[in-house]
C-alpha cells in the first residue's frame, strides 16, 4: 500500500519530486558528521519553488511527520542527518539565482544554489561573495545560512549572516514570512533574520534568501612563514592582526598537522617545524607592499622562514599545506573534528591546554584553525578499531569544549550544534538562555515538525 504521505506529495508535485526507494532514502541519511546517529527516512522530497515547499510543509504537517531540509549535506554536526519516520526535503531543485543587481548589490537566490556558483556568477560582474567554507564547491547557500557557515576570508570580510539582508521561509504553519530587507540599512521589528540565520533547519525552510555583495576583490598574494613553536607563530598572528593590516586570509597549522602533511605529501617541511602561519592580502597593487610588511612581523617574532609569493600560482602553492590539511589526516584514523573559537588573546593558552588534553587523554590532536577569528578545529585522531582509545577521544572532545568557554569562547564557531553538540549547549547557553531558546522554537514550531532532537534536545 502506498504511504499516503507519498502518495499525497507526488499527486502535488508529480511522480519524480518524490522518492521513496530505500536505496536512495539510505544515501541520503547523513550529512558528513561523525559519531552522529541517523535514523530512516520515509521518503525524500525535492521541491522546485516556494508554493511546493508550502505544500510539502502541509502535507507533513496534516500528518504529523517531521521534516529534515537537506542542502548539500556537507554538514559536520548531524543536523542534516534522517532521524526515523521524517521527510527528507531536499533543495537539490531549488537551484536558481532569480537576481544579480549590480547597482544595489544584492543577490537574490533559491537555497540550493551551490556557494561556488553563486560566486563565480556574481564575479562575471565583477561583484563578490564573500562567505567561503572550505566545502563551497559542494555546499549550498540555504545550508551556508542555516549554519552561518565562515570560512577563509571571514578573518577580513565577516561570515554568512553579515551578507543575509532579508530571508522569505515557509513556517510550520505554511505560511511563508519574508524577513528583513533588500535596502543596505534597516532595523524595523526584531531581527528575524538573524534569528534563523544558524538555526540549522529548526524554525523554518529557507526557500528565498536576498544577500549583499562586494565590488570583487583585488588579486591576492599569499606569505607563508614557519615558527619552532606554536606560541611563536600565534605571537605573530596576533601582532598581524594588532598591526592594522586587514589580511584576506590568516591561517594557522601546528605541529603535528604539519607533520601529518608531511607524511602525506613531502612538502619539504623540516622536523623541528612547531607551527606554520598563511596569510594573504588581496588589495592588488598593495597585496605585495601588505605581505612584505606581515613576513616582517612574523621574521621580528622568530620566523625560521617566510616564503613571500609574487603571484597568484606562487601564492597557489603556498595554500597547499593548508588545503591538504582533511586529506593528511584521514589516514590517520577516525577523525573528530572540534570547532572551538575563543578571543585572539586566549589563543596560546587554548593551544597549550589542547595539549595537555591530548597527553591527559592519550589521543593525538591536531589543531588547524582560522587563527584571525580565534577559530580553531582541534581534531581528535583515534584507531576506530580501539574501543578504548574512541572513549578517550569523546573525552578529550568534551574537555576541549569546556577549555574554550573557560576562556571566554564558544563550543562551536561555525560548524554548528546539530546532534553533535546538542548536549553541551546549556553549558554556553546556561538554563536561562536554553529555556529561552526552548520559547522561540515553540513559538515559530509549536508542533516540533522541523528537525526535532538537533540543536535542543
Ligand atoms: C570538506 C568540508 C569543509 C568544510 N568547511 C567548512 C568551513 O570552512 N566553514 C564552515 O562553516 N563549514 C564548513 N564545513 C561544514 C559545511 O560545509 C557547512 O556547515 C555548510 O554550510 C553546510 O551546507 P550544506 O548545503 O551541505 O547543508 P546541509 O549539511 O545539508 O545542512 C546543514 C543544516 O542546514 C539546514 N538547512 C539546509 N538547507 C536549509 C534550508 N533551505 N532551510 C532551512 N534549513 C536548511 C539543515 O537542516 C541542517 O540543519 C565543511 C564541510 C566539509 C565536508
Amino acid at each position: 500500500m502506498t504511504d499516503p504521505l507519498v502518495a499525497r506529495l507526488r499527486s502535488a508535485l508529480g511522480d519524480d519530486a518524490v522518492v521513496d526507494d530505500p536505496d536512495v532514502l539510505d544515501s541520503h541519511r547523513n550529512d558528513h558528521a561523525k559519531f552522529c546517529t541517523a535514523g530512516a527516512p520515509r521518503a525524500l522530497v525535492r521541491p522546485s519553488s516556494t508554493a511546493e515547499v508550502v505544500e510539502v510543509v502541509r502535507a507533513a504537517g496534516e500528518l504529523g511527520v517531521p521534516i529534515v531540509t537537506q542542502g548539500a549535506r556537507t554538514g559536520l554536526s548531524g543536523a542534516a542527518n534522517a532521524i526515523d519516520g521524517c521527510l527528507l526535503l531536499s533543495t537539490a531543485r531549488m537551484t536558481q539565482i532569480l537576481e544579480i543587481s549590480v547597482e544595489d548589490q544584492v543577490a537574490v537566490v533559491q537555497p540550493g544554489v551551490v556557494n561556488a556558483q553563486l560566486s563565480r556568477a556574481v564575479l562575471e560582474q565583477d561583484l563578490f561573495y564573500p562567505p567561503d567554507p572550505s566545502s563551497w564547491e559542494m555546499s549550498t547557500v540555504g545550508g551556508n545560512i542555516a549554519t552561518n557557515a565562515g570560512g577563509l576570508c571571514c578573518v577580513k570580510y565577516g561570515v554568512t549572516s553579515d551578507f543575509v539582508r532579508g530571508l522569505e521561509v515557509v513556517l510550520a504553519s505554511g505560511e511563508v514570512v519574508r524577513t528583513g530587507r533588500r535596502s543596505a540599512k534597516g532595523v524595523a521589528g526584531y531581527d528575524l533574520t538573524r534569528l534563523i540565520v544558524g538555526s540549522e533547519g529548526t524554525l523554518g525552510v529557507v526557500t528565498e534568501a536576498t544577500l549583499a555583495l562586494r565590488p570583487a576583490p583585488e588579486a591576492a598574494l599569499t606569505a607563508a612563514a614557519t615558527f619552532r613553536s606554536i606560541e611563536d607563530g600565534i605571537a605573530a598572528a596576533a601582532a598581524v592582526m594588532a598591526s592594522g593590516l586587514r589580511p584576506s586570509l590568516l591561517e594557522f597549522l601546528d605541529q603535528p598537522t604539519l607533520r601529518a602533511i608531511q607524511d602525506h605529501r613531502d612538502m619539504g617541511l623540516p622536523e623541528d617545524v612547531g607551527s606554520m602561519l598563511l596569510a594573504q592580502s588581496d588589495r592588488g597593487t598593495r597585496a605585495a607592499e601588505d605581505v612584505a610588511r606581515i613576513a616582517e612581523i612574523c621574521t621580528a617574532h622568530g620566523a625560521i622562514e617566510v616564503a613571500e609569493a609574487s603571484d597568484a600560482e606562487e601564492s597557489r602553492m603556498l595554500l597547499e599545506a593548508r588545503r591538504l590539511v582533511n586529506s593528511a589526516l584521514e589516514p590517520l584514523g577516525t577523525t573528530l573534528i572540534d570547532d572551538v573559537a575563543v578571543p585572539r588573546s586566549q589563543l596560546i593558552t587554548l593551544l597549550r591546554g589542547i595539549a595537555e588534553i591530548g597527553a591527559k587523554y592519550d589521543v593525538l590532536i591536531c589543531c588547524p584553525g582560522h587563527v584571525g577569528d580565534g577559530n580553531m578545529h582541534p581534531t581528535v585522531v583515534f584507531d576506530p578499531a580501539d574501543a578504548a582509545a574512541e572513549a578517550r577521544a569523546l573525552e578529550a572532545f568534551g574537555a576541549v569544549m569546556q577549555l574554550g568557554l573557560r576562556l571566554g569562547g564558544t563550543i562551536t564557531g561555525e560548524h554548528g550544534i546539530g546532534t553533535l553538540k546538542a548536549r553541551w549547549l546549556e553549558t554556553e547557553l546556561g538554563p536561562v538562555g536554553l529555556e529561552l531558546h526552548r520559547r522561540i522554537k515553540a513559538a515559530f514550531d509549536p508542533g516540533n515538525l522541523f528537525n526535532p532532537g538537533k540543536v535542543l534536545l
